[in-house]
């Protein structure tokens, strides 16, 4: 259900609705909107009497909301969310581009690769320190010390961190040091995982899981809002279909799919996505033309020597050019890259 507020409705009038909704043992989310508040409320259905709500001072009108999705939904916000990152803002009218490798090997890999991304005009940095890896024999990545590096080469260029998580402790550690927790594919539907990160002071960015429709993708979201943490960035980056020129099947179309129905950003992982360097650049620039929020990209100054998918990772010459290219799209569009932060 969700209670939706008139535009001049006081602070005290939405809190008299929280605690109304708290004391029949559901849970309020307030959601500010440009132009109104609206109260989202999930727990047990039933236990909340639309007809009582409406009495409440402030309120403009009470919608059940029929789809199991909430808190995602363009009703409970009509307005785009604008997610704050570390001071770089994910959504609106800018788009974003985060780069770096699939994960952290060492500091000077980092730190090189790093300065490339900030030289060419990337916001965001990426790397793993947790790897899910399909063998178990693969990298798995250099965990609370590739964090270390992470954080030390973030304060040096002032490049806010994305990050993945695998598991509860993980995560905990990935708060502690970074800017964004990524949950990848494989875990967009570990629920308690979802509910972890839903406890984060810091925003998610949710990757699509490699078989997830739109509604199951949505569905984990709002595991993560209903927690609390309401700073959730989707990302697409790939399903598994017959199709075997590529690693995954870059699903574009659930671009303006998302925009209809849900308030949060979307970016797009075309690196993942194809798993092939010479496709990354035309699905980018696909990506932003679609109206994706930014992308997100695997860069490696030796990907020959990559410990996981150097095939994927773009030089960083050829990262500096994706850059340029898609703030040109973004443009015609009326949008254009969101400012780096700027060097302290
Ligand atoms: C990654 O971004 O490094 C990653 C493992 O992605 P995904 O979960 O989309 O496979
Ligand atoms: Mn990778």
């Amino acid at each position: 259900m969700l209670v939706v507020m008139e535009a001049g409705a006081r602070p005290d009038q939405i809190d008299a609705i929280v605690r109304h909704v708290e004391k029949m043992g559901l849970k309020a989310h307030p959601i500010p909107g440009a132009n109104r508040t609206a109260i989202g409320i999930t727990g047990k259905q039933g236990a909340a009497d639309p007809e009582i709500l409406e009495t409440f001072p402030g309120v403009k009108e009470v919608i059940r909301v029929s789809h199991a999705y909430k808190l995602v939904s363009r009703e409970a916000k009509p307005d785009d969310s604008i997610i704050n990152v570390g001071g770089v803002d994910v959504g609106g009218n800018g788009i974003i581009v985060v780069g770096g490798p699939c994960a952290v090997e060492s500091f000077d890999q980092t730190r090189t690769i790093a300065e490339q991304i900030k030289r060419a005009g990337g916001q965001l940095f990426r790397g793993g320190a947790y790897k899910p890896r399909t063998s178990p024999y693969s990298f798995q990545g250099l965990g609370e010390a590739g964090l270390e590096i992470l954080a030390r080469v973030r304060d040096e260029f002032d490049l806010p961190i994305v990050t993945e998580a695998i598991d509860h402790e993980s995560l905990l550690l990935v708060e502690k040091y970074a800017d964004c927790i990524q949950i990848g594919a494989r875990n967009m539907q570990n629920f308690s995982l979802l509910k972890s990160a839903g406890k984060a002071r810091i925003p998610v960015l949710l990757k699509r899981g490699m078989s997830a429709t739109l509604e199951e993708l949505l569905l984990s979201a709002e595991y993560i809002m209903s927690e609390g943490n309401y700073n959730v960035i989707l990302c697409e980056r790939g399903v598994r279909t017959f199709a075997d020129h590529t690693r995954n099947t870059l699903d574009l179309s659930i671009i303006p799919a998302v925009k209809r129905i849900s308030h949060l950003p979307i970016l797009v992982d075309p690196s993942h996505g194809t798993g092939k360097r010479n496709k990354v650049l035309p699905m980018s620039r696909a990506a932003i033309a679609a109206g994706a929020d930014g992308v997100l990209i695997e860069v490696h100054h030796k990907p020959e020597e990559a410990l996981s998918d150097g095939p994927q990772a773009l030089l960083p010459d050829a990262f500096a050019k994706l850059v340029k290219e898609v703030d040109a799209i973004a443009v015609v569009l009326g949008r254009s890259l969101q400012p780096a932060l700027a060097a302290s």
